[in-house]
């Protein structure tokens, strides 16, 4: 019956909760866009002042990564959410 039950919260886990996690893109990195020019001379002064930022969203399991402009708040919401499964 145990064991029935750990595959059922495995399967939940799996499903659910999907594993990615977010990597912030960093004021020096390169911009997202293929510019060539660093974030921080690129988009970064337009997302700061609509309060967002770039991330890398993830995937632990294809490691596919995606490109996401987030809202701070919305990124904060997130990055709790992603690290309390991955811990
Ligand atoms: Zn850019």
């Amino acid at each position: 019956m145990r064991k029935i039950l750990n595959n059922l919260l495995t399967f939940f886990n799996n499903t659910e909760e999907d594993t990615f996690y977010y990597v912030r893109i960093e004021r020096n990195d390169k911009c997202f866009c293929n510019s060539g020019k660093k974030y921080k001379v690129c988009h970064y002064p337009d997302h700061q002042k609509k309060g967002k930022v770039a991330v890398k969203k993830i995937s632990e399991t294809s490691a596919e990564e995606q490109i996401k402009v987030l809202s701070v708040k919305r990124l904060r919401k997130e990055y709790y959410r992603v690290k309390s499964n991955v811990h």
